[in-house]
């Protein structure tokens, strides 16, 4: 890979003007590994719970610590973490399944929830198919004021009208792919509270993709009662090699756990087929990544910034998740930085990405990911619908060395593409 002088140079400088955010990002870092550390101290984490399970599963003493762990970890008092959950959308599927029963309401208080889940409500997709409607739950959202903040009025509102029957109120932390801002810990623990005073029996259950380790707490820590998110993110921290995980209050833990097993069965079995190591090791370098994750992204919008191109966030703003957006404005562009960030990849770097038809999206879709685990967000990986504003979403980096070399490919090929 040859850099040219510019893109070395913007790289010093922006790493220059980058020293007291990076400082802040290791001592978040720092933060969560040390309470990381003390809940593996606390529960005695031994080479034996590295053991495989197989047929039930039962007394998997690996399994049934990690439990206790992530729970301490993330501000709860009960959760469980599998391999065999397939991704973030079973995750989120087992915990509202696990909630609602008919005639419930689930509420979407910060728009509208990620796609995948629209079948799963059952916004789209065949009536019969098994969706949340299918089974008699109804669906209400509440949009985000155009600063980005929740309208509290209409929470109170439609929690005031329908009472009890708003069994969920749904909260997705990270903005996803779409045109809003992130939300901070801070204000889903606002939005929580909030909920709770007008409907104390609710749960307010959180998308939490893309946000574990950002911040020093989750929204756990802050009355939330169920937090969802998928192990080839963040909280896998690079290592696990699939698996989900749902951590809250005992009771929508407990009847979310019945929703991945059985009723009456629950967390006490399942195999871990020699998995346990894996999510042992990819907690605890969870913060770690996240933060090389995180040096990545603000790197990135300080460059391509520098470059002319409008970034969200900017490279000086606080993050409350890994993903980074650059409105390319030209489908050529969006292709070179595509085409960049894979020839700047350690796997797959050779494969040059093109646009394709993907399923469930309407316009032609690139993707860049050269990922030592398929599918993995939390490794450097980036895609864009081919649309105007032709706008790059990216995310990851497993180490900030790494991520730095797929920046820097990234804004080499969309200059190389200018002469
Ligand atoms: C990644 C993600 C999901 C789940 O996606 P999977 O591909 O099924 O893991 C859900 N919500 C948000 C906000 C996400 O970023």
């Amino acid at each position: 890979m040859n850099f040219s002088q510019k893109i070395i140079d913007l790289t010093f400088e922006a790493e220059q003007k980058l020293v007291d955010t990076f400082a802040r990002i290791d001592e978040i870092s720092f933060k969560n590994t040390q309470k990381i550390m003390n809940s593996f101290k606390e529960h005695r984490v031994s080479e034996a719970m590295f053991n495989p399970t197989s047929g039930y599963g039962y007394d998997d003493r690996g399994r049934d610590v990690l439990d206790r762990i992530w729970a301490d970890v993330m501000g709860a008092e009960a959760a469980f973490v599998r391999h065999s959950i397939v991704n973030g959308t079973q995750a989120l599927t087992i915990g509202l399944f696990g909630l609602l029963r008919p005639g419930d309401i689930i509420f979407s208080i910060a728009g509208k929830p990620y796609d995948t889940l629209d079948e799963v409500i059952g916004n789209t997709g065949s009536r019969g198919d098994g969706s949340l409607k299918d089974f008699g739950v109804d669906y209400m959202q509440s949009d985000l004021n155009a600063d980005g903040s929740f309208d509290f009025e209409h929470i109170r509102s439609v929690l005031t009208e329908h009472g009890s029957r708003v069994k969920v109120v749904f909260i997705q932390r990270s903005k996803g792919y779409l045109n809003r801002k992130t939300l901070s810990v801070a204000q889903i623990a606002k939005a929580t509270e909030f909920v709770k005073s007008i409907s104390p029996a609710s749960y307010v259950v959180v998308d939490n993709c893309y946000g574990e380790f950002t911040e020093e707490n989750e929204p756990t820590a802050f009355g939330a009662d169920m937090i969802i998110g998928s192990l080839i993110k963040n909280p896998g921290g690079g290592m696990a090699e699939s698996g989900g995980y749902i951590a809250g209050t005992p009771r929508a833990v407990e009847l979310a756990s019945y929703r991945l097993t059985s009723v009456g069965v629950g967390c006490e079995v399942g195999a871990t087929l020699g998995q346990n190591k894996n999510m042992f090791k990819g907690l605890f370098y969870a913060p770690h990544t996240t933060a090389q994750a995180l040096k990545t992204a603000h790197l990135a919008a300080y460059i391509f910034d520098a470059l002319g191109y409008e970034v969200e966030p900017a490279w000086n703003e606080p993050r409350y998740d890994i993903i980074q957006t650059v409105i390319t404005r030209a489908p050529e562009k969006l292709c070179a930085f595509c085409r960049g960030i894979q020839a700047g990849s350690p796997i797959d770097s050779f494969v040059v990405p093109e646009p394709w038809a993907m399923p469930g999206y309407s316009d032609n879709v690139i993707m860049a990911a050269g990922a030592f685990t398929q599918g993995s967000s939390i490794e450097l990986s980036a895609d864009g619908p081919l649309r105007p504003p032709y706008t790059a979403f990216f995310q990851g980096g497993l180490t900030y060395e790494s991520g730095r070399i797929g920046i820097m490919s990234a804004a080499q090929a969309m200059i190389d593409i200018e002469k």
